[in-house]
């Protein structure tokens, strides 16, 4: 049989059993529009009861603060277009980084369209946003920042607690797009002065297509999705009851389990890195400490990212190069260039994303197939034997 190893976690991941099977009840048993008076009714409602309890648990925020969407990019979409219209009469300004999910960055492309000025700060070389540039970056008129919790290329985690500090002081609503991070790292609403953040169930071993926004009380937003009066009046549309009923419960257990994938994943994530960079002419995309645990993102000079990934994928490894969304497309990822690397260089990268069900043996099997993969490709490359002449003269 041919062997399968799913490198790819950042871009989703599968749906757990027992995930699964409190969902399926909700597509043929329970299947009573939420809305709805009858009997049959009540347990699609209580199911969502539960489900929001539970996300507030893993949060820390109330259970009356979250709302289930489409998945991260409507979470995210609502909270820049929604807030930001909102709070149209204070400012008219919002500060983000260059190192966003397209979600948010498109969306707040979108709002500059629409009369909003709009802020992308810098990262350093390893992803990291600088707080004193946070800091230079706020106006008379800024009314949102919106800066990524953990970026899903190379697994950088932002200084999210000492934004939240800044903006609680200058009274600038926080949203942050922590679809990369809940479930996978402590997330605390309370103590890091989050207002507004963004989650999607097929990060954390959920199903597809389903998300919340966590609201924080008092906040004002315009709705994005008009109609009846679900999620109380502000996201319309009948209710995904099976897939918030799956997110709920992944959340749980994701975060039940938290501290102990975490200490497995780290090693396996560190043997990766440690690995591959022993390959001469890499380096290493993102931090070394302050990194997502299942994240590895390394560059091979002289080669194209796209390549490896077809050999990978040809010895049954499935990768990514940049992100899903981009990958398709010849220009490098916005966020290896962001990090100061030349397109030539940033073409090369490949991200590693493991999961909490990768076992050693499968990480020792990209470590014997990648360097193969890369001596192969610097052969055929001009870029690779154009550096070699040059070294002989
Ligand atoms: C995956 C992802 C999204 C988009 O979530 P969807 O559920 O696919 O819409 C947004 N932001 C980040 C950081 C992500 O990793």
């Amino acid at each position: 049989m041919k062997k399968h190893v799913y490198m790819d976690h950042a871009a989703t991941t599968y749906t757990k059993p027992e995930v699964l099977e409190e969902m399926l009840p909700y597509f043929t048993t329970y299947y009573g529009n939420p809305s709805s008076i009858y009997s049959l009714s009540r347990e699609t409602k209580k199911a969502l009861d539960k489900s929001r309890d539970r996300v507030a648990k893993a949060i820390n925020a109330e259970s009356n603060e979250i709302y289930f969407t489409g998945g991260g990019s409507e979470a995210d979409n609502w909270a820049i277009k929604g807030i930001a219209n909102a709070y149209r009469d204070k400012g008219n300004h919002i500060i983000t980084t260059n190192i966003e999910h397209h979600a948010v960055l498109h969306a707040c492309e979108y709002l500059e369209k629409h009369g909003f000025e709009v802020t992308y700060l810098p990262v350093d070389k390893e992803g990291f946003v600088s707080v004193e540039d946070f800091k230079n970056a706020i106006k008379e008129n800024t009314i949102l920042a919106t800066i990524m919790f953990a970026n899903n290329e190379i697994g950088t985690i932002e200084p999210i607690k000492e934004i939240g500090a800044i903006c609680k002081e200058k009274k600038i609503i926080f949203h942050t797009d922590a679809v990369q991070a809940v479930g996978h790292i402590p997330v605390d609403v309370k103590e890091m002065n989050i207002d507004a953040l963004s989650m999607a169930a097929h990060k954390f071993y959920g199903p597809k297509g389903v998300g919340a926004l966590y609201l924080r009380k008092g906040i004002k937003i315009h709705n994005l999705v008009h109609g009846g009066g679900q999620e109380r009046a502000r996201r319309a549309g009948t209710e995904n009851v099976a897939g918030i009923v799956g997110l709920g419960k992944a959340l749980e257990l994701a975060t039940e389990h938290m501290e102990e994938h975490n200490a497995k994943m780290t090693k396996l994530r560190d043997k990766l890195i440690n690995e591959l960079l022993k390959v001469p002419y890499t380096r290493l995309n993102g931090p070394r400490e302050n990194r997502l645990p299942g994240n590895a993102n390394i560059c091979f000079e002289f080669i194209e990212g796209e390549s490896i990934l077809l050999l990978l994928d040809a010895n049954g490894i499935a990768a990514s190069s940049g992100s899903a969304c981009t990958s398709g497309s010849l220009d490098p990822s916005h966020v290896l260039l962001a990090l100061g690397l030349p397109h030539e260089i940033a073409h090369g990268s490949l991200r590693l994303s493991i999961g909490d069900e990768t076992t050693e043996e499968e990480v020792n099997h990209v470590l014997e197939v990648v360097p193969q993969i890369i001596t192969r490709l610097r052969d055929m490359s001009p870029l690779w034997d154009t550096f070699n002449k040059k070294g002989e003269k």
